[in-house]
């Protein structure tokens, strides 16, 4: 079941004309006019688009033509931003995951020298799933001044356009690679009663459907792809029915609805067992009526039946 795609736009073009025409019309509607800004410095996380280069703030924007150095994984990917909106940045520097640790004491000594150095990544959000937490802790600890100035991440687009619960999710990034890494992962969060979420690559796609289902069982499972581009497409599937007509190409978000506890009294009892190993009586019931759905007197008694059980045991 498709809940929509942008696909019905000019289905006759080729994909280059496509392409064209998606940048053509961004083009027209590409604002210049925004201002050199009055930036302090220090180290900003800027994030941009995830693929439609309209998807970046007017601070960003304005923080882009101020800064003094612009941190970035690709530089390729980065200067079609900036060409985009016709921004000349006076030095670009590559930070990237096989430099990190060369680069960050210098990039320190900028900081220190009040430079206004800014770290993007090649879509979305720096840090998530990108590098730069180790420079800004490295930041922190030298007392500089870190700000984030935020946008758009495909993890959050995709959990709003799914219609799956938003109020509490887990994000695991990407998955481990290799097999038993992702069985250990998965089995860790199979119970849990909100919407999973995790990045994943079109090539990785239906194996990692198939293991969802192994070991999560028969779930919603929502396929939000090429976000905000011209292929957009999310799509609601069964992981107990996989389709064969998966597009296996482009980059995916995965949201796996989470198992619902409330119709199952083993469930949130064993929940809230567990808890009870953990934390007070009170915090127990609170924590497993959040996770559960169940009303907290159910719960509240069936805590003291279990208390009073124990305590019978130990004498
Ligand atoms: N920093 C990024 C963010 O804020 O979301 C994520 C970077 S991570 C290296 C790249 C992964 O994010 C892709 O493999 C894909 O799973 C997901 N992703 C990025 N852009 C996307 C898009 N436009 N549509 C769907 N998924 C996307």
């Amino acid at each position: 079941m498709s809940l929509y795609n942008n696909k019905h736009a000019s289905n006759k073009a080729s994909p280059l004309q496509k392409d064209l025409l998606q940048k053509d019309a961004i083009a027209e509607s590409a604002p210049q006019n925004f201002t050199r800004g009055d930036f302090a410095g220090g180290l900003y996380l800027l994030a941009t688009p995830i693929g439609n280069l309209q998807d970046i703030t007017l601070r960003g924007l304005s923080l882009l033509k101020s800064c003094d150095i612009l941190l970035c994984e690709d530089s390729r990917v980065t200067r079609k931003l900036l060409q985009f909106y016709q921004i000349k940045v006076p030095k670009i520097v590559s930070y990237h995951d096989h430099n990190g640790s060369r680069m960050r004491p210098r990039i320190i000594e900028w900081l220190k020298e009040d430079k206004c150095v800014v770290l993007v990544s090649d879509a979305g959000t720096p840090l998530i799933c990108d590098p730069g937490y180790k420079l800004v802790l490295m930041a922190r600890a030298e007392h500089i001044k870190v700000h984030s100035i935020p946008g758009a991440c495909a993890f959050v687009t995709a959990l709003t356009l799914s219609g799956l619960p938003s109020d509490k999710f887990i994000f695991l990034g990407f998955l481990p690679r290799q097999t038993k890494a992702r069985q250990i992962l998965l089995q860790s969060v199979q119970h849990l009663p909100m919407t999973l979420i995790v990045y994943e690559s079109a090539l990785r796609l239906v194996k990692t459907l198939h293991q969802l289902h192994d070991i999560c069982g028969a779930r919603k499972i929502v396929l939000a792809r090429e976000l905000t581009k011209f292929y957009e497409e999310v799509r609601v599937i069964d992981s107990a029915a996989i389709p064969d007509d998966l597009t296996l190409k482009g980059e995916y978000v995965l949201l796996i609805e989470g198992q619902m506890l409330q119709n199952n009294d083993d469930d949130w009892q064993a929940l809230l067992q567990q808890a009870m190993l953990k934390m007070s009586l009170k915090q127990a019931v609170q924590t497993t009526a959040e996770l559960s759905g169940v009303k907290k007197q159910t719960i509240y008694h069936y805590a003291l039946e279990l208390k009073a059980q124990n305590s019978d045991d130990a004498t």
